[in-house]
């Protein structure tokens, strides 16, 4: 701790200086010399010491020690800086003579002058002398009468003189920025009376504490007028002769714009909203204990679909407008279900862009949130006008339930929800533990995927492609595959919805293509006459930058003819990417790659769509061909569509054809090629291989 050395017979004015060094003997040199001229030492061996004593004790100037161990001297003289009592004290620096760029970093912390070691004390002590004195000037100067009444006349504040019985005595209000009426704070009223009764008390306290020898204290307070509530913060120092100073600060304006701050920051922008943080604030007040106890909290987690669509559509704007559209008729369902048995009470929230949460207390019994959770799909989904369009919006919900004190954190619940959401079609989903564990062995796939990938552990087979008529092959589909050590196949039909939710489709994409075209080099090396081979691409693929460039270099690098790899993309995923993709297809044809439009009659293009987007390939569902025995309606549609597809210039491909009543009728409806277990299971390439037509080695 510190030491506090008095010099003999100081008088009042003597000087105070705060010694801070490590070296012991330092400051004993430095206490002897200095009192002996006079000054009243105080010392301490660190900077933390120094801080504290500054807290408490005032001196005139310090004499500090750059070099110390723990808190060094630029540190602390930053620190000394931001004290109430440190913004002006001279703090000279010691420091080595071969330690100067010290000096020049000691400036910056706000040292106000050095002495360098071994000390000259005579001159230190000149120096001490002259510092504090030009100080002492400058505290004068400012004290001085003018100088106060210019400073009174720039200061933002209201300046109030209370005499001993809290009665204003004097009042200097700021010249501009003043939104409260002269006659409030006026000369002869009492302060506490100009306040709410709550204040009032605490400005009384207050008052009394400046009275007991506090030399500062501060309060709040807010009074409301004509034109709203205004915000007040409110300084109080001793004034003269037992009087109290009150400096009274509007903040309004402050208060309004950190508001306003608050409200960018925790709500959404389009539907005014609380945001996901804001709301995962708010319920863990609702879940964490100590708070206000709730016997349960349902969070239901609400996903539209069709609002990307909408975005591609109809631009930022409008889709906003949509999504406020969804919003006012969830606060509808809330508002129904308001003033019912139940009658939970209910936050709503907007996460991302197309997502909200609704965070219900107090309602534990499951069949009533079942039916609340019912009418809130029923109300969101359905069709919206926006300008000139009508949008079909549908939706998902889930829905997870605790018990007070059951969770620990919110982000718990919201998970839940989500996940229970991620099961859900059209009808709310609670959660459940099998919906965890089905999602862990969800991540656990995903994982072993990742290393699958990694690892080279996927393979491609070929199914093959048909002439209808004469049922020569004329192409293949390569198809992903992944033989998993211990679950056996797993489809691609569960693989490739994995890859596509973390972005490890695109890895996968990579390897299938780089894998097609190494197979078209092995069949051309081993001299069999090579088909179209197709390969099937996902949206991210798609979108991915680059993407003209990086097909073109596989391409080349397998000296791949024109024509030799074909692509095929879902409907939905054309539909859905629609900004850019016509260019991206042209580009494709361009060089050498024709494209398909796979899934046909699944994704709800429009006809407008299908011609703009110029694929040179369209394939038909296979869930239209398995209808086509029993069903009328399926036989016309696949006519229209081979005509279609036939008008529009594109060969028509028939997918998931199993018998030949099948085939008898695609044939005659002209349909040209045919793919399905019938004419070819995917197959290994080994496989595939004496189909295709030898042509001499290579
Ligand atoms: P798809 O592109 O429509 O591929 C045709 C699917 O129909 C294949 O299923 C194929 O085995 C199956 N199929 C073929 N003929 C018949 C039939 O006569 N009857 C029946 N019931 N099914 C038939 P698979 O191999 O399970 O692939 C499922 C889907 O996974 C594919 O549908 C495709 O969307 C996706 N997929 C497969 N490989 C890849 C790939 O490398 N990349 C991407 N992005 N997706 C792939
Ligand atoms: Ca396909
Ligand atoms: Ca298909």
């Amino acid at each position: 701790m510190y030491r506090t050395t008095q010099t003999t017979g100081a008088n009042a004015r003597a000087q105070r200086i705060l010694v801070v060094d490590d070296d012991r003997a330092l400051r004993a040199c430095a206490s002897a010399t200095l009192r002996a001229a006079g000054m009243e030492v105080c010392e301490c061996g660190s900077g933390e010491e120094a801080l504290a004593m500054l807290e408490h004790e005032c001196v005139d100037a310090v004499l500090l020690d750059i070099r110390m161990p723990g808190m060094d001297g630029f540190e602390t003289c930053r620190r000394i800086r931001e004290l109430r009592r440190g913004e002006f004290l001279p703090v000279i620096v010691t420091t080595g003579l071969d330690d100067m760029e010290a000096v020049q970093a000691a400036y910056h912390a706000g040292a106000t002058d050095f002495v360098v070691k071994p000390i000259n004390w005579t001159i230190l002590r000149h120096r001490l002398r002259y510092t504090v004195n030009a100080r002492t000037m400058a505290d004068e100067l400012v004290a001085s009468k003018d100088q106060r009444r210019g400073l009174l006349t720039t200061i933002p504040d209201a300046v109030l003189n209370l005499d001993t019985e809290g009665y204003m005595t004097e009042v200097r209000l700021p010249t501009s920025g003043w939104a409260v009426s002269e006659d409030i704070f006026a000369v002869g009223v009492r302060f506490t009376e100009v306040l709410p009764r709550q204040s009032a008390r605490i400005a009384q306290e207050a008052i009394e504490r400046i009275r007991q020898g506090a030399d500062q204290t501060s309060f709040e307070f807010a009074i409301s007028l004509e034109q709203g509530e205004r915000c007040f913060e409110v300084y109080l120092a001793p004034g003269a002769d037992g009087s109290v100073v009150a400096l009274v600060r509007d903040f309004t304006e402050r208060r309004d714009a950190q508001e306003t701050v608050r409200r960018l920051e925790n709500f959404d922008r389009v539907t005014g909203f609380p945001n996901g943080d804001m709301l995962h604030e708010l319920v863990n007040d609702m879940v964490t204990a100590g708070s206000v106890s709730y016997s349960a909290v349902a969070v239901m987690r609400l996903e539209l679909s069709g609002l990307d669509y909408a975005r591609s559509l109809l631009g930022n704007r409008r889709a906003d407008e949509l999504v406020r559209m969804c919003a006012k008729r969830l606060q509808q369902a809330m508002g129904s279900q308001a003033g019912t048995q139940s009658s939970p009470d209910c936050l709503i929230g907007r996460i991302r862009d197309a997502g909200f949460l609704i965070v219900c207390d107090d309602l534990a019994d499951e069949s009533a949130l079942q039916q609340f959770a019912e009418r809130i799909l029923a109300c969101v989904t359905g069709s919206y006008i926006v300008g000139d369009y009508e949008i079909s919006v549908a939706a998902r919900l889930g829905i997870a339930l605790a018990a007070a004190g059951q969770i620990a954190d919110a982000g718990d619940l919201f998970d839940r929800a989500e996940l229970a959401m991620g099961e859900g079609g059209s009808a709310p989903v609670f959660w459940s533990s099998k919906i965890r564990d089905r999602w862990r062995d969800r991540a656990q796939l995903t994982k072993e995927l990742q290393s699958a990938v990694n690892n080279g552990d996927l393979h491609l087979e070929y199914q093959p492609k048909v002439d209808s008529a004469t049922r020569e092959l004329l192409g293949v589909e390569a198809l992903a595959r992944w033989q998993h050590p211990t679950r056996g196949a797993v489809s691609p039909g569960v693989f490739i919805p994995l890859a596509e939710e973390n972005g490890l489709v695109l890895a996968v994409g990579e390897f299938v293509l780089e894998q097609a075209c190494r197979q078209i080099q092995v069949w051309r090396e081993a001299g069999r006459r090579v088909v179209p081979v197709a390969v099937n691409f996902s949206g991210h693929q798609f979108s991915k930058q680059g993407l003209l460039d990086s097909l073109k270099k596989v391409l080349a690098s397998y000296a791949i003819e024109r024509g030799g790899i074909e692509i095929e993309l879902t409907e939905t995923v054309a539909v859905h990417s629609c900004a850019g993709i016509e260019k991206v297809l042209q580009d494709m044809h361009e060089i050498g790659i024709p494209t398909a439009i796979d899934d046909f009659g699944t994704g709800h293009s429009s006809l407008d769509n299908l011609r703009k987007f110029r694929f040179q390939t369209l394939k038909i569902d296979r869930s239209f061909t398995a209808d086509l025995q029993t069903s009328a309606g399926s036989r016309s549609l696949i006519r229209g569509i081979i005509g279609m597809g036939h008008a529009l210039g594109m060969v028509v491909v028939a997918e998931g054809v199993e018998h030949e009543e099948q085939l008898d009728f695609l044939r005659e409806q002209r349909c040209d090629l045919i793919q399905g277990f019938l004419t070819g299971r995917p197959m290994r390439p080994e496989a595939i291989e004496p189909q295709l037509q030898y042509c001499g080695a290579a």
